[in-house]
């Protein structure tokens, strides 16, 4: 795998923003005012509804606002909880699948001819067997001899709502047989003004989640591939920088091994590792939505 940290010039050609923490803000902000208008609507309804005392100068009727401020405190919790109830439901239900490499970029080469860019497309189209038998919907970012380029792939995983990020590497070095995750280290925040988050940064808000991803698909990995690490590595893996989902890179050891068999024996184990390692991980993508709305439904 090689690990290029510099932002491609592409990347910053296309000054795309992401907006996700506005997306967020956004929700909560427009929630809250709407539950703010319902309320005040609310009160204004109950306050008028109640008959109102004959008034004189010398014997003043109560005023009638003295109902309101107890009807806007009771309000929230019984008038209407189906609709500002916020559901934490996990948002997952899309693996975005890399196989790294392809077209005129072999990739690592080894022993026997063995190609890293062919490799992993083997290996890739196991794993999306493997994670579709768990119900995950598959989306790959090249099934034949193409090469993306790392934007396009990032881009296809931006365009998810829910999904993970796994791209697929074989090292040329590294104890053969075993398996390595890598996560990207933490991404310091954007100082822009705006709170928008330049495509180069988009893994930063999922920094934390990429490392429980990681940790969790290494933990299978390691049950498998004996030698493997117990916990992911860090490393600026430049793909996954511009990725905004839950992003990791699996690499497998080696395209130096005797025969390509031992490769090709590892596929079930490494497939079963990656999908066991997501489905533990699912629980803990969730996004809070508001009940009723159409993110709100389960996946
Ligand atoms: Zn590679």
């Amino acid at each position: 795998m090689r690990q290029e940290i510099a932002v491609s010039r592409k990347a910053l050609r296309f000054g795309i923003l992401l907006h996700v923490r506005d997306v967020v803000r956004y929700r909560t902000t427009l929630l809250t005012a709407l539950l703010g208008v319902g309320l005040a609507l609310a009160a204004m309804a109950t306050s008028q509804a109640k008959p109102q005392a004959p008034s004189s100068p010398a014997n003043p009727a109560p005023a009638p606002t003295t109902a309101a401020p107890s009807s806007l405190t009771r309000q929230p919790a019984a008038a209407a909880p189906s609709q500002t109830q916020f559901v934490s439901r996990s948002a997952l239900n899309i693996v975005v699948l890399d196989p790294a490499h392809g077209g005129i970029d072999l990739g690592a080469r080894g022993t026997e001819g063995i190609r890293e860019s062919e490799v992993v497309l083997v290996f890739a189209a196991e794993v999306r067997k493997a994670l579709q038998a768990q119900g995950f919907q598959v989306v790959m970012t090249r099934e034949g001899n193409d090469n993306p380029s790392f934007d396009d792939r990032s881009a296809r995983a931006n365009a998810q709502h829910g999904a993970v990020f796994v791209t697929l590497h074989i090292a040329s070095t590294g104890l053969a047989g075993t398996a390595r995750v890598y996560v990207v280290p933490d991404i310091p925040p954007s100082n822009d003004a705006n709170a928008l988050i330049p495509w180069d940064r988009a893994q930063g808000p999922f920094v934390g989640l990429s490392h429980l991803l990681g940790d969790l698909v290494q933990e299978e990995l390691a049950k498998r591939f004996r030698g493997s690490p117990s916990i992911a590595q860090v490393a600026p893996v430049r793909q996954l920088r511009t990725t905004a989902a839950p992003a990791i890179a699996v690499e497998i050891s080696s395209v130096i091994v005797p025969e390509r068999a031992d490769l090709d024996r590892m596929v079930p184990g490494v497939a079963e590792a990656i999908a066991q390692g997501i489905v533990a991980f699912k629980p803990s993508y969730v996004l809070p939505v508001p009940a009723g709305t159409p993110g709100g439904k389960q996946p």
